[in-house]
């Protein structure tokens, strides 16, 4: 069978299918290849506030009004309350000694609550993304995407009028001529893979193995009087030298949960035989292993030995990696969204003629590259929770900061992700974090970062007083307006417009 289009993307996840519905908008006939069949489980199912906001402009900027109501928790319960999905209310994080149970003092010192949004209706999601990707695959269909799913790709064929895919489907050979392909197969992908193309190093990066699963009846984990969100409401990370687990509950009854951990960390715990090495991590968090007391597991474990990768080229003359297939850190920060969606602005932006290959590839890495150096410094830090909570208020500053600035319509100020072009808080907050990794002075540390973050907090971090509970206080954004060159009033209006009063 031959098939043409302008466009192939392999891989239909969320960003391939989004890629598609984006590039059909803008004109082009698309042909989208899935080695697998839907529904099916993936991996990375936890937004921010800035993925969200960048789901919300691809729908705006790219008539694609059925993708709104995936921007927020309300909406989407009213409007398609079959796709399960978890309420986000915040980031929460428990530091635990390896071996004790989890305890804390009067100065909270061992947690910290960062509320992304003021209430329930405009929460975050989770996207439990066996749902989620298969209604956007038919939703790309409905656009007049061609999807061709249980397809085995084998060749790849660059010529000056196109290039064609060959390989396997219905047990006959096929083959699809385009004009451009975009690989959205993840990290490690198709064309990374049939290419043959180098690894890049990620700066600061430790090596870092992954395990993770699905599962029933996960007991709660104890709610805090007076917190800024139901803890629970939240991404929740448990942090402990070394490595971190990741719990995500969804409104189905299934929570998402895992572990990120060095390879040294990994390997004490023998993470790599999959459940013995769970209940081995459980054993040593003791606060945690009641919450799994009467858990089932749903499907198996993943055991994933290498989280980071990064191609070394990430664009040809007629292909480009999306950054999810570019490039993964580890999802410490949540940073596989917004990274997939910025890109396929930028691919979009690209097939209109707005930027070339070149700056795509630029920005893709360099944003990469400056995760990379974050969540190393973090590392780094996983046995000092003061310093890894210094090093969070970068992170959720930049986000913040980034977020208002779009939604009060300039851009201009917050163009990379995590401010990294930004001409001092990048140069600034890469310094902060090599000299973390290199065991520079801790109080010398603590003090950067606050007067580095100073210009761009505009959420009220990095204060004391809050002893490590930052709820949503809507003054800050008042108080610091003149941060985002903005008035009271652009602020009021904003926060009006997105219905955020
Ligand atoms: C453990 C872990 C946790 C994560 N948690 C988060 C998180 O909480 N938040 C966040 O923002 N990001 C997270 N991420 C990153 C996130 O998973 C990715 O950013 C996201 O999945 C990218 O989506 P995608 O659709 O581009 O790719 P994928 O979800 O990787 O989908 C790739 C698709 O391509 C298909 N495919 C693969 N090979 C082929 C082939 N040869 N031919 C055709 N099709 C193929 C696959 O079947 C699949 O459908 C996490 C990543 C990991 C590893």
């Amino acid at each position: 069978m031959e098939h043409r289009a302008d466009i192939a993307i392999i891989g239909a996840g969320f960003g391939g299918s989004l890629m598609a519905m984006v590039a059909r908008r803008l004109g082009r006939s698309v042909m989208l290849i899935e080695r697998g069949t839907h529904p099916r489980f993936a991996i990375g199912e936890s937004t921010t506030p800035l993925a969200n906001l960048l789901l919300q402009q691809l729908a705006e900027e790219y008539d694609l009004p059925q993708l709104l109501p995936f921007r927020r928790w309300g909406e989407w319960q009213r409007e398609h309350s079959g796709i399960g999905c978890g309420l986000k209310r915040g980031f929460s994080f428990f530091h635990h000694t390896l071996g004790q149970a989890f305890s804390d003092d009067e100065q909270r010192s061992r947690q910290l609550l960062v509320a992304a949004s003021p209430r329930d209706e405009v929460a975050d999601t989770h996207w439990f993304r066996a749902d989620f990707d298969q209604h956007l695959v038919n939703e790309a269909q409905r656009l007049g995407v061609e999807y061709f799913e249980q397809t085995e790709l084998t060749n790849f064929d660059e010529q000056p009028a196109g290039v064609t895919l060959g390989g396997r489907r219905n047990g006959g050979s096929v083959r699809f001529h385009a004009g451009f392909v975009i690989d959205a197969t993840g990290p490690r992908g198709w064309l990374h893979r049939t290419l043959g193309l180098a690894k890049r190093e990620l700066p600061m990066m430790p090596a870092t193995s992954g395990l993770f699963a699905h599962f029933n009846n996960v007991g709660a984990w104890p709610s805090a009087v007076g917190a800024p969100y139901p803890v629970e409401d939240a991404a929740v990370h448990h942090v402990f030298d070394g490595g971190w687990v990741w719990i995500l509950k969804f409104n189905n009854g299934i929570t998402s949960a895992g572990v990120g951990a060095t390879r040294q960390r990994a390997d004490e715990l023998g993470l790599a035989k999959g459940e013995a090495g769970w209940q081995r991590l459980l054993a040593k968090l003791p606060s945690l292993a009641k919450q799994f007391i009467g858990a089932e597991l749903v499907g198996g474990f993943v055991f994933t030995p290498e989280l980071s990768f990064c191609s070394g080229q990430i664009t040809g003359a007629r292909w480009a990696l999306l950054p999810s297939s570019a490039g993964f850190v580890d999802p410490l920060l949540s940073s596989g969204f917004p990274l997939t969606l910025l890109g396929i602005q930028r691919l979009a932006n690209l097939l209109d003629g707005g930027i070339d290959l070149a700056d795509y590839e630029r920005r893709t890495l360099a944003e990469l590259d400056q995760v990379s150096r974050l969540v190393g410094a973090l590392y780094a830090s996983m046995g000092d929770f003061e310093l890894f909570t210094a090093l969070t208020q970068i992170y959720f500053a930049a986000l913040s900061y980034s977020e208002t600035a779009h939604r009060l319509g300039k851009p201009e100020l917050a163009e990379s992700f995590l401010l990294r072009d930004h001409p001092e808080f990048g140069p600034a907050t890469r310094g902060i974090c090599e000299s973390v990794v290199r065991l520079a002075k801790r109080k010398e540390v603590l003090a950067k970062v606050r007067k580095t973050i100073e210009p761009f907090n505009v959420a009220g971090l990095a204060d004391p007083a809050k002893r490590n509970w930052y709820p949503v206080n809507i003054d800050d954004l008042f108080s610091t307006a003149a941060k985002l060159n903005s008035s009271e009033s652009e602020i009021r209006e904003m926060l009006l417009r997105e219905q955020l009063l």
